[in-house]
């Protein structure tokens, strides 16, 4: 990620505050603070993934259990 510097137009990583080449204040300009690293916002996805098929799952095994264990008991 680059960002350009108002005054002199010189490019520089996003985490630097200030320019490097004039010594302009850069930090702060919004877009900077609602943007999520896609790693970050990937990982959080996965993990969400996880949980939600991991309770599906275990709903399912529960009520399969359940209703073998009404088939057994009836007979
Ligand atoms: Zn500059």
């Amino acid at each position: 990620m680059m960002k350009m510097c108002p005054l002199c137009n010189s490019e520089m990583p996003t985490r630097y505050n200030y320019c490097f080449q004039c010594g302009e204040f850069v930090g702060m300009t919004g877009s900077i603070q609602a943007e999520t690293p896609p790693e970050d916002e990937a990982k959080h996805q996965l993990q969400e993934r996880v949980i939600h098929y991991g309770c599906l799952t275990l709903i399912v095994v529960w009520t399969v259990f359940g209703l073998w264990f009404c088939v057994n008991m009836n007979r």
